[in-house]
């Protein structure tokens, strides 16, 4: 007996540690037959098939002709739907709420919510997520709600509330006069929505304390405040220097964790790159350089284009000019960057849009600017997968993955905007929405 419960033990924690919830060995098959199929790596749809999951996991894929259905089964009718794997957001923020300035904006969340309030917000957020479809989300630092987000993340591991897997980036690191809260009496040590890093040795700190309390990413700040230049280009502010950064990656590498770094142009950008991040979120204007060190180095890029299309300010106003040049060079730099052949992962930066709105419209801004449907898909399936450690585990339908499975009404690859409305939900083998 005690060696049976130390069996079961080692099994649990070792379920825990791959973040999947244990299954029962012999549990009775679901089988989901799939009108039409994109498993999220293939690059051509296939018609007809069928999914056999047994607990958490897919079994089998293959043609309903002449296919068994195993005793027992339980058997979800998609054959009017595109099936497809869970999608994921690589660049979220369930914390945020995409703060309405007349209510105090992103200062009050900080400064006026008790935290359990912005808890049952994430809460809502997390929900929000897989209702759309999005099985997995990285979500990349909680905005001065500190370490929420572990949190958050193993309520939904352990069952108590509903969400998608979440890779959890906790605090981020920015430096002295690189992050909100600002614009206060300098005699006030006011709150910031990062973990506030000056030189080598704290970077390093602040990231070892991170990784500790649970962070499966660091999040880094690069650039900070941006601006129309003298010759109307963008401008970034910089924020760590390469030998602040090398100390976060070397550490965060150390522990086979990732570095995330927000990055818009200039000097901060090629700090980034130089100091070896992993992947670059936003890129708003990238240059050649940049694109071609990213290709050398294997960068990820997750450009988030949606968000630069909301709040803009008035077009006589610097803000405004500012506002524009941003969506216009990323534009060119999205576009670049896919014909150059860069890594590109879908994110949105939920949180900075209202969790009320679709996460999906990211996909149309993708295939507006050049990229092929199955493409966009595939940024938001298989290739998040590889940028995470999870290849072959999320991101596919096929034998062995995490039976995350969506469906929708219509043909993504004609349509993108089919993604906007996803009609069913599986999670780890259990049905969430639909059928
Ligand atoms: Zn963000």
């Amino acid at each position: 007996m005690k060696n049976i419960l130390y069996l079961l033990c080692v099994a649990s924690f070792i379920n825990a540690a791959a973040q999947e919830s244990p299954a029962p060995r012999v549990a009775p098959p679901t089988v989901i037959r799939a009108g039409t199929l994109i498993d999220g790596k293939s690059d051509k749809p296939r018609h007809d098939q069928v999914i056999v999951i047994r607990g958490n996991r897919v079994e089998s894929v293959g043609d309903a002709a002449g296919a068994k259905i195993p005793a027992g089964a339980t058997v979800i009718d998609l054959s009017q739907q595109t099936v497809l794997p869970g999608l994921v957001d690589s660049h979220t923020h369930i914390f945020l709420q995409g703060e309405d300035p007349a209510k105090g904006g992103y200062d009050a969340n900080i400064l006026t919510a008790p935290l359990a309030m912005r808890a049952a917000r994430a809460t809502v957020s997390a929900r929000r997520a897989l209702e759309q479809g999005f099985t997995t989300l990285r979500d990349v630092e909680t905005e001065g709600a500190g370490y929420g987000d572990v949190g958050i993340k193993q309520a939904i591991n352990a069952g108590y509330i509903p969400g998608p897997r979440l890779f959890v980036a906790t605090r981020a690191i920015s430096t002295t006069g690189g992050y909100p809260l600002e614009g206060y009496a300098p005699e006030l040590e006011m709150p910031k929505g990062a973990q506030i890093a000056d030189g080598p040795v704290e970077t390093r700190k602040a990231a070892r304390e991170q990784l500790d309390h649970g962070a499966d990413w660091i999040k880094v700040y690069m650039t900070h405040r941006s601006w129309v230049g003298k010759n109307g280009e963008l401008v970034s502010q910089p924020t760590l220097t390469v030998e602040e950064l090398r100390a976060i990656v070397d550490e965060a590498h150390g522990w086979g964790k990732k570095v995330a770094c927000h990055a818009y142009s200039g000097i901060g950008l090629h700090r980034a790159l130089d100091g070896g991040c992993d992947s670059i979120e936003h890129g708003l204007d990238l240059d050649d350089a940049a694109i071609a060190q990213m290709l050398k180095q294997g960068t990820w890029y997750v450009p988030t284009l949606a968000v630069y299309y909301t709040d803009w300010s008035a077009a006589d106003t610097p803000e405004g000019q500012r506002d524009r040049l941003r969506a216009s060079a990323h534009e060119v730099s999205f576009k670049k960057a896919l014909k150059a052949g860069v890594k590109i992962v879908f994110g949105t930066d939920m949180g900075g849009i209202p969790w009320t709105e679709p996460i999906a419209q990211e996909f149309s801004r993708m295939v507006e600017f050049g990229m092929q449907p199955m493409d966009a898909i595939q940024s938001a399936t298989s290739r998040a997968a590889v940028m995470l450690d999870m290849e072959g585990k999320i991101g596919v339908v096929a034998p062995g993955a995490f039976a995350d499975i969506i469906a929708v009404a219509g043909d993504p690859l004609r349509d993108i905007k089919a993604l906007e409305s996803v009609r069913f939900v599986m999670k780890d083998g259990q049905v969430f929405q639909g059928k």
